[in-house]
């Protein structure tokens, strides 16, 4: 039931205050004009579409302040990590000659229109690890119930999206570093309750690769031959429709 009494707290109007201001923030930012290669193993090559051509969101699931919140605290962590594993004797890159004002690693296919940065590569590491390089690292902050399941059954299995992205990103980062994906990539999750690490080598996976770099194609093709591609369900209680920020503007269209 509202409470019309209701007086905000001091904590309350301040949280207000910063949360108005990231949303405002968010909202004037420049909309991706490209797939993002982290995107593309999500399940639904629908939902992939409508977030390409930026169709509005359903009411009420905009980026919230505390989400934004949340992303912004997984890339201080991750920008953590890097000290860590630099420490501990990686040479790692996560920018091009390691200056602040080198550009980020990445790749731009079909034109532009599919595109992804790397966290970072990894030239060489400490003694013992039996590592091949140069190896992609990716890094991804997590709470304690995905990490668990993260080192219980690996990130492939795990996090199938986050497998998508590295498999793709090491086939596409081969033309600027070669060898990149002969060496297994090291994943890094971080727990966020806890600040445990994983790390795991995850071997290039040419076929997932390919699958991924197909379907950027389709979406690319259905989006200029303006169709839309088929949804991933036959009902709206699908488990991926439940979370989908465009579920009322899927399921009232015809098909
Ligand atoms: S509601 Fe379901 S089918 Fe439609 S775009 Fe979202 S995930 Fe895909």
């Amino acid at each position: 039931m509202l409470d019309f009494n209701h007086r905000p707290s001091f904590a309350e109007k301040v949280n207000a205050a910063v949360d108005a201001a990231l949303t405002t923030e968010n909202a004037i930012r420049a909309p991706r004009e490209y797939l993002g290669g982290s995107r593309l193993g999500h399940a639904c090559e629908r939902a992939l579409q409508f977030e390409f051509t930026h169709a509005p969101k359903d009411e009420g699931q905009e980026f919230s302040g505390q989400l934004l919140r949340i992303f912004a605290i997984g890339h201080s962590l991750e920008d953590l990590a890097v000290a860590w594993l630099r420490r501990a004797g990686f040479d790692l890159y996560t920018r091009k000659g390691n200056r602040p004002d080198g550009g980020q690693f990445g790749f731009s296919a079909a034109g532009g229109r599919v595109r992804g940065h790397v966290d970072g590569i990894i030239a060489a590491g400490p003694e013992g690890l039996g590592l091949a390089v140069p190896a992609l690292w990716e890094c991804k902050t997590m709470n304690a119930k995905n990490w668990r399941l993260c080192v219980k059954d690996g990130v492939t299995l795990a996090k199938p999206v986050y497998a998508a992205q590295i498999a793709l990103y090491q086939a596409y980062m081969e033309a600027s570093v070669p060898g990149i994906s002969a060496a297994p990539a090291m994943f890094t999750a971080i727990n966020k309750d806890t600040a445990e690490m994983h790390h795991e080598l995850v071997p290039f996976d040419a076929a997932l690769a390919q699958r991924m770099s197909d379907r950027a194609v389709r979406i690319l093709r259905a989006t200029d031959a303006g169709e839309l591609l088929p949804r991933i369900a036959t009902s709206r209680d699908f488990f991926e429709c439940r979370f989908c920020p465009w579920a009322e503007r899927c399921w009232r269209l015809a098909v």
